[in-house]
């Protein structure tokens, strides 16, 4: 368990300092501790530092853990931060609040329908694959505005954002090119008057989340940095 509020702690460290070095609050930064493979004590453990946002990257794995931990009477917000298939929306939008992952308009238009369904609205962020690797999920930026644009005025799915995936690279200016560009693809939706409020950025996670941070995310997503004993320090 100490080893869950040891790594919490040197992590938050981390995030302040990479918001210090960009001319940055902490605040600005929400930590989304990703808990896939992670148990319930694990998870209490986290809630007991202070961690209120949580990330799961499958439905059927995180249903059950996302019950039990309502169950328990904890005050958390659970994100999707993993692909989503569309059969899957109904089941996502009875437990998360959050969806990290939209990557098409049908996509969206189907978690609107069934949140409308369960009278709930969901908040969203378009994946996009902006190093355009044909083997991850994500809108190409070439079409985001389109994308964008078919999901305005979906009534129970709220835009706030975009979210990135780096390449793997050992190289961290890789993963600093590809989080500016997010980060400059929202300032453009933003321009072309694509959606209201695009506030969110999704970048950065255990290897990268110091870059995400420094380019600007809103929100990272960290899963081994906490949870990972082979990781940790
Ligand atoms: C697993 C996962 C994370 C967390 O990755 P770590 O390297 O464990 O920090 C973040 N985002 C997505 C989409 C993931 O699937």
């Amino acid at each position: 368990m100490t080893d869950v509020a040891a790594n919490v702690a040197r992590v938050r460290e981390r995030i302040a300092a990479a918001a210090r070095r960009s001319g940055r609050r902490a605040e600005e930064v929400t930590l989304v501790a990703v808990t896939k493979g992670v148990d319930l004590p694990r998870i209490l453990a986290a809630v007991t530092c202070g961690v209120t946002d949580f990330g799961e990257n499958r439905v059927q794995e995180a249903v059950p853990k996302i019950t039990a931990s309502r169950a328990q009477g904890l005050r958390t917000r659970w994100h999707m931060v993993g692909h989503l298939q569309r059969n899957k929306a109904r089941a996502a939008v009875q437990v998360f609040e959050v969806v990290h992952s939209v990557d098409s308009a049908a996509l969206a238009a189907a978690l609107s329908q069934r949140a409308a369904a369960s009278g709930r609205v969901v908040e969203a962020l378009v994946q996009v694959n902006v190093a355009r690797e044909p083997q991850k999920f994500g809108v190409a930026p070439g079409a985001l505005l389109s994308v964008l644009q078919a999901m305005a005025g979906l009534p129970a799915l709220r835009m706030i954002g975009l979210m990135t995936v780096a390449p793997y690279s050992d190289d961290p200016q890789v993963a600093r090119t590809v989080f500016r560009r997010l980060r400059e693809l929202r300032d453009d939706m933003a321009r072309a008057g694509a959606t209201p409020s695009l506030k969110h950025l999704s970048m950065g996670m255990s290897d990268d989340f110091e870059i995400g941070v420094e380019e600007g995310a809103t929100l990272v997503r960290i899963g081994r940095a906490l949870f990972d004993p082979a990781h940790a320090l």
